[in-house]
This record gives structure tokens, sequence and C-alpha cells, in this order.
């Protein structure tokens, strides 16, 4: 069952339920994609078609935002539980570490992927890192073909929205990888140089606050996300629409 928030369209899922979901992804030998879109993901593909389609495809649409959740309540949809994108990438390195998997890093500043692959290995010592990037190349063709050589089960997918989810459905189904994941700068997290805001702050729903008092550059971009709630209120308003919920 998916849960349409303002015309993207969510699974609704406890992280255990999307665990065990990814885990089958992984297990099956083709391609899928898992997106985590939050609030300024729903703002930015209202003017961009390709990017709202790359959502809808994936095989996983996971809120990762409490701005999702929110709306969702305010439509009369409730969504069961916010699950960030890291907290699903944690469980899909559990299930690679079990299956002795292939992992490749995409994404974030030069030598960032490869410092967050020593740590993951630290934690997962049966994964095998097949290979890293940085997510400030030139030649996408090039990029691919090594992708594609080292021969990944699960790719980490971190270039920012929409960047990362239009790299998944281009070249995704041929790197002959099973899980593609778009993870905006997870990749900064695991290799330590984004602290994640402390569990309090993550159960009061304030993740977003926390980062904001560290990054206080993205004002800006953060300014624009109440305007997912007022949209939603409008929509509610106006009898329901972009809340309703549809069978996949
Ligand atoms: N990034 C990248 N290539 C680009 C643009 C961005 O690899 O062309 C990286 C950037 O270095 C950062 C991540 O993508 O690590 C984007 O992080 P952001 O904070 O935008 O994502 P969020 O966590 O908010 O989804």
């Amino acid at each position: 069952m998916k849960t349409d928030v303002l015309g993207i369209r969510f699974d609704n899922m406890t992280r255990q339920e999307a665990a065990q979901r990814g885990a089958q992804l992984l297990d099956e030998d083709r391609f899928h994609y898992v997106v985590t879109p939050n609030p300024e993901f729903i703002l930015d593909s209202e003017k961009n078609p390709a990017f709202r389609q790359a959502l809808n495809r994936a095989d996983l649409v996971l809120p990762d935002g409490i701005g999702v959740i929110y709306a969702a309540k305010i439509l009369g949809t409730p969504i069961k539980e916010r699950l960030p994108g890291i907290e699903f990438a944690a469980d899909m390195l559990k299930c690679l570490n079990l299956r002795s998997g292939r992992l490749f890093l995409l994404g974030a500043k030069p030598h960032i992927a490869e410092e967050a692959g020593a740590h993951i290995r630290e934690q997962y010592p049966n994964i095998v890192l097949c290979g890293t990037h940085d997510g400030y190349f030139q030649d996408e063709e090039a990029l691919f073909r090594e992708v594609a050589d080292a021969r990944p089960d699960l790719i980490f997918v971190c270039l920012g929205a929409p960047k990362q989810e239009l790299w998944m459905t281009k070249w995704g189904p041929r790197t002959g990888a099973r899980m593609a994941i778009g993870l905006g700068g997870a990749l900064d997290v695991f290799s330590g140089h984004t602290i994640r805001a402390p569990e309090s702050w993550r159960r009061l729903g304030l993740e977003w606050a926390y980062r904001l008092k560290c990054e206080p550059q993205r004002f800006g971009r953060m300014a624009r996300l109440p305007l997912v709630l007022v949209k939603a209120t409008k929509a509610r308003v106006a009898g329901g629409k972009g809340g309703t919920k549809r069978g996949r």
C-alpha cells in the first residue's frame, strides 16, 4: 500500500518492515532502487517531472523527514513512522554483511567515500568494498563503467537530489547491482565528517533543527520546508486531493 503525499507515493512501513522488504530485494537477482524523499524533494519534484517519475517508480519510497510525516497527518492519511535513509542504509549493510556482499560507495567530496568505506568495513567486516568514487565527476559513461566493472551488489548513491535519483534510473539497471539507494549526505555521516543529531533530538522529531544548528548555511533551503505543510493543509481543505491511499 502506498500513501500519496502531494504527488509522491510513499511506502507506509515501519523500519523493521522496510528492512525485511529491503532484504528480499537484495536477494532478488535484478536491479532495484530505493529513494528517501524529504519535504524538499516534494517541493522540487513539483517543477521537475523526471525527478517525480524517478521517485514514484522506485521499489521503495521511504519518508526521510518529519515534514513528510506531518504533511501525511494533515492530509488525513498518516504514515507509520519517519524512516531516515541512513537507518535503512545501516539495515541493508547488516544484510549485505550476512551475505558477504559487495558494496560501492558513490558520492560526496573527494576522499570522503574512502573514509566512509573504512568505517563501514570496521563495523561490517564481511562486506567487500568493491569501489568508491567522489560525486564530482564529469564523464558519466566512464564512471558507469567503473561501477559496473566493480560488480557491486549494493550501491550507495550520495549525490544530492535530484542528481542521485536520475543517476539511479539512468545507469542503475546496467550496473548489474541488485540495489541502489539514494542517500544524500550519508557518506559525510558514515565517514564521521558530519554528526547526526543525538537520539533525544531525533525522538522529538528535531533532527532538522540540529542540522540547522550545525550547518546554519542550510537556512535558505530549510526556510521553504513549512510550505509543504501549507500545501497539505490547502489540499485537505480542498477535499483531500493529493492525500489518497492507493494500492500498488
Ligand atoms: N554531492 C555530490 N555531487 C554533487 C553534489 C553534491 O557528491 O554534484 C554530495 C555532497 O558532497 C553531499 C551530498 O551530495 O555529500 C548531498 O548532501 P545534501 O546535504 O544535499 O543531502 P541531504 O542529506 O540533505 O539529502
